[in-house]
């Protein structure tokens, strides 16, 4: 079958066809319940009590909010499915288990995660997650070690990163995350009342130095397979649970940037606190938890990390003193540094976060989204000196 968009009828015919998935009898009924930028999501679901569900995710050949003037490579799909099933190889049952892929449809059909939630939603609500730092610090050092030189031979390192090439999303980022935001380009949306402050982001040559530094190791520096979009919208929650979705940014770079992802929507729904939670005692308590996540996401990928290097290093200076303490300082400095920029391009760019944005009076987002650029800066301006996380939660308790 060549491509083209599947309708929620059709979704359900095409599933009825694949081996295995539904009984004969099944009473299948299809929703489309994408929220994102670029896909469709449908969820199919088997009627009858007890019926199962599972998830259809079709790539369309453009950025789905913007249209057809705005293409967009299908590959992303194969990239995103790839990555899921190497994703559940490394660390099971961390991502949706995928039952079936579709080249030519560019259709993933996966494991339905209806009983978690998004995680961003469930922190604009103040819930606390008691397991999440322990299970998306040990998806971070696995996932990231185990895809790099340091657990594979250079040779088959090289093939992987090969199979993930994936120009035009990594362009996407180029371009959103890194350059538009930092200077007056027309596709940037922010809130008027902090327009002196973007100005001074604009203004700010050893920012904007910083910034380029971080881009230039962004699109050379292939390290790992990064999940490339880890934000708390690709994190989906239980109490108990954490899994994460939509790793069609997927390819070789920076191990920061992921780290960096989790830590910036963390600090960007610390700032839209500041609008969302009114009674200070409250508010700070809430951020103390997020601050006491952020540092126990990083510890937790520490200490994963350098259990994985002890164990399964195959690189031969592994055992050289000093090298695993450097390496690790090193992708703390990145994920700091990728931490700020995403958080301004999430108040200045044109992608912001709901954190945000669901503060309805203007002048209490300004001051929400004056602290996320605060943050940001001091991230990317100061990840130099670092020698600890403790040294990141100092700065942002310092930014406040
Ligand atoms: P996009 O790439 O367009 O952002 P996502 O993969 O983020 O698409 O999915 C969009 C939305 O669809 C998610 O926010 C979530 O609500 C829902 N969704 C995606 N995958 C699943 C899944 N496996 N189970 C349940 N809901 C899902
Ligand atoms: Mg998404
Ligand atoms: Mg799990
Ligand atoms: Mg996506």
């Amino acid at each position: 079958m060549s491509y083209r968009t599947l309708t929620e009828q059709e979704a359900v015919e095409y599933a009825r066809k694949i081996p295995n998935l539904f009984p004969q009898d099944a009473r299948l009924v299809s929703r489309e319940i994408g929220d994102g930028n670029l896909n469709f999501v449908f969820h199919i679901k088997d009627e009858r009590p007890s019926g199962k569900s599972i998830i259809f995710k079709q790539a369309l050949p453009y950025v789905r909010v913007i249209g057809d003037s705005w293409p967009l490579t299908l590959d992303r799909a194969r990239i995103e499915s790839e990555a899921l099933i190497l994703e559940n190889e490394l660390c099971p049952g961390s991502v949706p288990r995928v039952y079936h892929y579709d080249t030519d449809l560019a259709l993933i059909v996966m494991e339905d995660l209806s009983d978690y939630e998004i995680m961003r939603k469930g922190l604009v609500e103040r819930k606390r997650y008691p397991n999440f730092a322990k299970q998306i610090g040990t998806f971070l050092a696995r996932t990231l070690f185990l895809t790099s030189d340091l657990a594979m031979s250079p040779l088959e390192k090289k093939r992987k990163a090969a199979s993930f090439t994936n120009p035009e999303l990594c362009n996407i980022t180029e371009n959103f995350v890194f350059t538009y935001p930092f200077l007056d380009d027309p596709s940037n949306a922010y809130n008027p009342l902090i327009t002196n402050t973007v100005q001074r982001i604009w203004s700010n040559d050893e920012l904007k130095l910083e910034v380029a530094r971080l881009k230039e190791r962004f699109m050379t520096l292939g390290q790992a397979l990064l999940h490339g979009d880890l934000h708390t919208g690709s994190i989906m929650v239980t109490e108990q649970d954490t899994k994460v979705i939509d790793p069609e940014f997927a390819y070789y770079g920076p191990m920061g940037f992921d780290i960096g992802a989790v830590i910036a929507n963390l600090l960007l729904n610390y700032a839209a606190h500041e609008g969302h939670t009114p009674d200070p005692q409250e508010r700070e308590a809430y951020q103390a938890y997020l601050l006491e996540t952020v540092s126990e996401v990083w510890r937790v990928f520490e200490t994963e990390f350098r259990t994985l290097w002890e164990e399964q290093a195959q690189e031969p200076y592994a055992k050289t003193p000093g090298y695993l303490d450097a390496y690790l300082l090193d992708v703390l400095k990145d994920a700091a540094g990728y931490a700020g920029c995403k958080m301004m391009r999430r108040v200045i760019g044109l992608a912001h976060v709901p954190d945000l944005e669901s503060i309805a009076d203007p002048a209490l987002r300004a001051k929400g989204e004056t602290l996320a650029l605060c943050i940001g800066q001091e991230l990317v301006l100061q990840r130099g000196t670092l020698s600890g996380i403790d040294d990141v939660i100092k700065l942002i308790a310092a930014s406040a």
